[in-house]
């Protein structure tokens, strides 16, 4: 590191990594628990961003009556072909109404009938879950971001924004701070904790729909630091317009939209005649690849079938979406009476660090909350992600306050330890030459391994080693390679070495998932593994190196049996077939 960079040096009580939904919730619990302690948001985005929440719906999933939570865990225990954990899942039902509750009562509306109901809509196919629509379409995730900043302002909450964080700082096994470097000036900062909360959101691949800075690194670092991983062979590939951005689908389904083929064919009706297209986006996308792959695409989203007056939930009355929307009507567009063409697209990673109910990880102090823990094998249902970040969040500024009441006070950093991590952290500042390469360059050539679609949705063995191998070669030759001009450059350069890190271990736990099982299908092993669902997480193997376990879901200690699975509903293979024929 060049020695006229500045180093800030801060200390706090609690830090927070990442100011999305999961990190500005456990904020917010935490210091209605321990007023007075000092919290510290971090984030690479600007300060007020809040993460992916500020561009979503706001469409909130949350166990109301006459609904039971026992309902809704069968639900998700079929939903999930049986990889669901059942403690935990029961534990977040549980507290899903309260934390709805608490957006009604800091100002955020959901949509009522005109007899004064809530609004709600059915999900994927499933008896009982159903999201909430905001009531401001288009803005609904912004407007609860404002309302929890509101609240962490009124509380003292520090936040900083474009500072990137590249290491945590280990000490006697406990996780003691972090460094990282601020994105415009470039100074360095090296962070104390008593407690750390890893709320660093998804990895994921720099895709459109908003997800640009989900690039993994919160993984990396947690793992670096001793933390377990999981479910990363489950990755999201969402359908999208080919033309432009949107968001809605999960609204569009249950009430109707389709996709149909070239041959203007409602095919999901073949791959699944009980669910059709009202299905999980993993299996229409699987749907799609087929049908392209037979000779029967382009795809084409159709909304001839929509009632009138289930549009009004349909159509952004304000934010990003409303933009987009009349920018396209001013060309000739109008989404909801056009068909326009709509196309697969690999997004995030399911997967991310394991932790326990309360969020605790394998490392002492670090603890995780939101999409950056592992919580979901590759299936979503609309509503749930801002569910499950909100409550695991609030639960997880529990867990820290009361570690924080008993816990030792943490050790001294080491400052050795700081300054080599920052060291690392800014040496490709510094270089230069003829073969030095971009992180653009890099995230191009890695996308190409992992976008293939018999490596992303209808996966294979061969396919799957190819892309390893590319992998393996971009981080041996191309990696090292990457030079940063400048500290915005080098957050990127950064990020892209996470998303190598993503994109590896995607790859290798989708080779050791030898079934097709929930948001995992291979086309070679199409059947579900008959010994039972099974996880495999990742810990550090002798060499340090990534060394996966299978752990059995204890499916005889828990509530609810496995008497039926989501994924029964489909054959592709025997659809493909008839369809050829
Ligand atoms: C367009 C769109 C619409 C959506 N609509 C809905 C919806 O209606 N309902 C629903 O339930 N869900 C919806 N979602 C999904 C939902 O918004 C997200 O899953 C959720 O907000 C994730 O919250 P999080 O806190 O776990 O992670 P994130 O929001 O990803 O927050 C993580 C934060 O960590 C920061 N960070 C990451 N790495 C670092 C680092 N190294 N250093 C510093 N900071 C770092 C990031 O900048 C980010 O701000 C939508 C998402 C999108 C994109």
């Amino acid at each position: 590191m060049k020695s006229d960079v500045k180093i800030n040096r801060v200390e706090t009580d609690l830090l927070i990594l990442g100011g999305g939904s999961a990190g500005l919730w456990a904020a917010h619990r935490f210091s209605e628990l321990m007023p007075g302690r000092k919290v510290t948001i971090v984030d690479k985005g600007p300060q007020d961003w809040g993460g992916l929440m500020t561009m979503a719906g706001g469409d909130f999933e949350a166990v109301l009556p006459p609904d039971t939570v026992d309902e809704w865990l069968e639900d998700l225990v079929y939903y999930f072909d049986g990889l669901c954990d059942q403690p935990l899942m029961e534990a977040l039902l549980a507290r899903s109404g309260d934390r709805m509750r608490d957006y009604e009562r800091f100002g955020c509306e959901f949509f009522h009938t005109p007899d004064g109901r809530l609004k709600s809509v059915p999900q994927r196919g499933l008896p009982h879950v159903k999201l909430y629509p905001a009531q401001q379409k288009g803005r609904g995730g912004e407007l609860m971001a404002k309302s929890l900043v509101a609240r962490l302002k009124d509380a003292g909450v520090t936040r900083m924004g474009r500072i990137m964080l590249t290491d945590y700082l280990v000490r006697d096994g406990r996780v003691v701070g972090a460094v990282g470097f601020h994105c415009r000036t470039g100074e360095a900062y090296i962070f104390k904790g008593g407690a750390i909360i890893a709320a660093t959101g998804m990895g994921g691949w720099k895709t459109s729909y908003g997800k640009n800075t989900p690039t993994g690194e919160g993984m990396q670092m947690a793992f670096e630091a001793g933390a377990e991983l999981q479910d990363l062979e489950f990755c999201r590939v969402w359908n999208m317009p080919r033309l432009f951005a949107w968001e809605g689908q999960t609204h569009l389904f249950p009430l109707g939209a389709r996709f149909v083929n070239r041959l203007g064919e409602n095919f999901m009706s073949r791959y699944s005649p009980i669910l059709g297209p009202n299905t999980d986006p993993h299996f229409t996308t699987i749907g799609m690849a087929l049908e392209i792959r037979a000779g029967r695409g382009p795809i084409i989203f159709d909304v001839s079938p929509l009632r009138g007056d289930d549009m009004i939930l349909l159509k952004p009355q304000t934010g990003w979406q409303k933009l987009n929307y009349d920018k396209l009507c001013k060309l000739g567009l109008d989404l909801f009476k056009d068909n326009t063409e709509w196309v697969p697209q690999m997004t995030v990673s399911h997967g991310g660090i394991r932790a326990g109910i309360d969020g605790s990880t394998a490392v002492a102090g670090l603890f995780a909350a939101g999409t950056a823990r592992s919580l979901e094998p590759g299936v979503y249902a609309g509503g749930f992600a801002l569910m499950t970040t909100a409550v695991t969040g609030h639960m997880v500024g529990e867990t820290a306050a009361a570690w924080l009441k008993d816990a030792d006070a943490a050790p001294a950093l080491d400052e050795d330890e700081a300054m080599a991590r920052l060291d690392r952290a800014y040496a490709p500042l510094g270089r230069t030459g003829a073969d030095t390469l971009t992180p653009k360059e890099v995230l191009t050539k890695l996308q190409a391994a992992v976008f293939p679609y018999d490596v992303s949705i209808v996966k294979n063995g061969p396919a799957l080693e190819r892309a390893l191998k590319e992998i393996e070669r971009i981080k041996a030759e191309e990696l090292p390679r990457m030079a940063a001009a400048d500290s915005h450059y080098l957050l990127k350069l950064h990020e892209v070495n996470a998303i190598a890190f993503v994109s590896e271990l995607y790859v290798r736990a989708s080779l050791t998932r030898k079934e097709t099982r929930a948001g995992h299908f291979r086309e070679d092993y199409p059947h579900m593994d008959p010994a039972g669902p099974a996880w495999f997480f990742i810990r550090h193997g002798a060499e340090g190196q990534p060394e996966f376990v299978r752990e059995r879901v204890p499916l005889e200690k828990w509530k609810v049996p496995l008497t039926r699975c989501y994924q029964d509903n489909f054959n592709f293979v025997a659809a493909e077939e008839t369809a050829k024929a």
